[in-house]
């Protein structure tokens, strides 16, 4: 097939896309009339499809790509790996020499209270690793009717049963609906849900006093944990009050809940920290991680483990869980392999100091745009709030889909940007530099200017 031209060859695999492959979080009968885009390859920022068009990915793959594409060192560390010891399990008394060396990398980078890294292949397996360990751990504690975990409206913990649970994504619990024993509350997102006139800081309070008021509701003595992303990602890149972290971390320490930061996005240097626990000053329990932990090039994930739990699951017999591919050696190496990459290219300070400054900066300057109602943002993450009016925050009407306008005429123009309700959100690779932001604003900016001129 390679040797047909451009457009045949895109056409056939569209047809063979159409004929066998199911895609995840799809419409595949819209798909399926509009023909996917094939993806070939990547370097540093760049994407590039079977049609030869250029696409600058603002998205980082899915949040993941954090040192950029096309890092062949990795490559290589993959293959040696494979060579001397592709698979072993750490289930029986035995481990491999990466797993050990990564939970040890990983480990050293997270807050001073972790004292164990257990590891899975995904976020989502993460949030169900995290499900059960809290029951366990409550139930080792002589408490084991402590197993409610407390989560919010519209936040994302994956996709499997319990990561959808968890999280608070309605048109995901409607497929099939939720386990038990998981609550949601509000969210911190103030340009939503404020009351008229309410500051940032009175709202983050009023926020964070949902958790105390569901856990009174149900009993302090039913509640295991909270679960919450530092940043929300996948609802929107919501930040939340500066006053809502801190009130959460007291309320969970007063009724004793273990607090779960999931850190799948905001983990390995997002923020302008390793993790995001930094970042807000959060001491957590438990904290998922995945995406950025490997920068995508393997699948691969865990949770960070606070010493006090560690020390229950530690000194409690048989935990009877764990995934065949938990520390799998070749995503172990690779991932240990891309901290390191992190470290040398010195992303982490450079996403604090420089660019991320740099490119919330020029995401502000957007917010004059006619179209722009609230610009949101944190080092290498950012979101643009659309409104028809911006005086009253008024929304467009749904069927304009205003989002994902802006989002298709930006990707028609070479970026890749993502669509979320009304938003556009960004989540670039740490590498990006400050002439490739100024290209993103660029294209983003024209694309906001394109769609204005047509709603108008
Ligand atoms: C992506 C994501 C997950 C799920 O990770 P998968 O690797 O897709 O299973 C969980 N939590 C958050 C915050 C995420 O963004």
């Amino acid at each position: 097939m390679n040797s047909m031209i451009p457009e045949q060859y895109t056409a056939a695999l569209q047809q063979l896309d159409r004929d066998n492959y199911l895609h995840p979080f799809t419409d595949s009968k819209a798909l399926h009339a509009k023909g996917t885009r094939v993806i070939t390859k990547a370097k540093g920022v760049y994407i590039y499809d079977s049609e030869g068009n250029r696409i600058l990915d603002a998205m980082a793959g899915l949040w993941c790509v954090n040192i950029g594409y096309g890092h062949d060192e990795l490559a290589d560390v993959a293959a040696e790996q494979m060579r001397q010891l592709a698979y072993y399990n750490s289930f029986f008394g035995t481990a491999n020499v990466p797993a050990i060396e990564l939970a040890a990398k990983v480990k050293s980078l997270a807050p001073d209270n972790i004292g164990h890294i257990f590891f899975t292949g995904s976020g989502s397996e993460a949030n169900d690793t995290n499900l059960r360990m809290v029951r366990h751990y409550w139930a080792q504690k002589g408490q084991p009717e402590k197993r409610t975990i407390i989560a919010r409206n519209n936040g994302y913990h994956g996709s499997t049963v319990a990561g959808m649970s968890l999280g608070g994504m309605e048109f995901m619990h409607k497929q099939g609906g939720i386990i038990d024993g998981i609550e949601h509350i509000m969210q911190p997102h103030w340009y939503k849900e404020s009351l008229p006139g309410e500051t940032e800081a009175e709202f983050g309070l009023r926020a964070a006093k949902a958790l105390e008021d569901k856990i009174l509701a149900l009993g302090a003595d039913q509640v295991g944990a909270f679960i919450g992303e530092p940043i929300q990602g996948a609802g929107g890149v919501i930040v939340p009050p500066a006053t809502y972290w801190p009130e959460i971390q007291r309320i969970c320490r007063q009724y004793d809940i273990l607090l779960i930061l999931d850190e799948v996005i905001t983990g390995f240097g997002r923020t302008g920290n390793w993790f995001a626990a930094q970042t807000f000053n959060i001491e957590a329990d438990m904290i998922p991680f995945a995406k950025g932990l490997s920068s995508g090039y393997l699948p691969i994930g865990g949770v960070a483990i606070s010493q006090r739990v560690a020390e229950v699951v530690i000194g409690g017999g048989e935990f009877a869980h764990g995934y065949t591919y938990s520390g799998h050696p070749v995503a172990a190496a690779v991932a240990k392999a891309n901290i390191e990459i992190i470290e040398r290219e010195g992303l982490v300070a450079k996403v604090a100091v420089e660019t991320g400054p740099y490119l919330q900066s020029k995401l502000l300057a957007l917010g004059d745009h006619p179209l722009v109602g609230q610009v949101r943002g944190m080092a290498m993450v950012g979101a643009l709030e659309l409104v028809q009016d911006k005086a009253t925050r008024t929304p467009f009407a749904k069927d304009i889909e205003i989002a994902a306008k802006v989002r298709d005429c930006a990707v028609a123009s070479g970026l890749m940007v993502r669509a979320v309700g009304d938003s556009l959100i960004m989540s670039p690779p740490l590498c990006i530099t400050k002439e490739e932001i100024d290209e993103l604003i660029s294209l983003l900016s024209q694309a906001l200017d394109k769609v204005q001129a047509e709603v108008q």
